[in-house]
């Protein structure tokens, strides 16, 4: 507020790149079905090398503050598997927050695991020690621009929406995102910011605006 300026030291955990949705924008994705049959370099991180990157974390300027979890949406991973990788974060990294998994990554989960949208966040959140969702996944909410952009795995903008007010009600808040520079146009962005106004006013719970900016010719892979 006012003059008051405040940063985060975020060390990033990708704990899996193996992915059920395929985003013609994404260029970090092995696709899910071909989990043991390419040499793509699909890749799922255990706990013992999540300990690994949170050595990493501690040192270098005083420490991250902050440990920011996302991956792909795997199949393969039970709800068990996120609990043990977010109380390992916790357990070393105590004084960090633990900010993690998109909105869709949450639905996602719940989806494959078998359970309800609010247990799974109440798991997330009480056994796991979760203590924000990144607001990811959000893209552009407009159905038509985010049919050219995302596959149905990504959850619709309606529902993206909906699952931040269930999430925020519980207790989790997090950022809120826009990612713009691909076929949208002005119109969307308006309506984007707008919706997630509305939101904020309905179940707050959003702790920022984050837009980040399509970069294809920085993406190698
Ligand atoms: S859901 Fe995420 S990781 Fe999967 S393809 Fe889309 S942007 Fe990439």
């Amino acid at each position: 507020m006012g003059d008051t300026v405040t940063y985060a030291v975020s060390y990033n955990i990708n704990y899996s790149n193996y992915c059920a949705a395929s985003c013609p924008i994404c260029a970090f994705y092995v696709p899910a079905k071909l989990k043991g049959k390419t040499q793509r370099g699909g890749y799922e991180l255990t706990v013992d090398d999540v300990k690994r990157e949170l050595e990493k974390a501690r040192g270098g300027l005083g420490g991250a503050t902050e440990i920011h979890i996302v991956g792909g949406f795997n199949p393969y991973l039970p709800l068990e598997y996120y609990e043990e990788v977010f109380r390992t974060v916790k357990k070393y990294m105590p004084d960090a927050t633990l900010k993690a998994l998109t909105i869709p990554e949450i639905d996602f989960i719940a989806r494959t695991t078998g359970n309800s949208l609010k247990e799974t966040v109440l798991r997330l959140k009480e056994a796991g020690g979760m203590e924000a969702h990144t607001g990811g996944g959000a893209e552009i909410f407009d159905p038509e621009v985010r049919k050219q952009i995302t596959t149905k795995e990504k959850i619709s903008g309606e529902k993206w929406l909906e699952d931040a007010k269930v999430i925020h009600s519980l207790g989790v808040p997090g950022n809120s995102t826009m990612t713009y520079g691909h076929v949208e146009e002005w119109k969307h962005i308006v309506d984007h910011i707008i919706k997630i106004r509305e939101n904020q006013r309905e179940v707050p719970g959003f702790l920022s605006f984050i837009p980040p900016q399509v970069q294809p010719r920085e993406h190698t892979t």
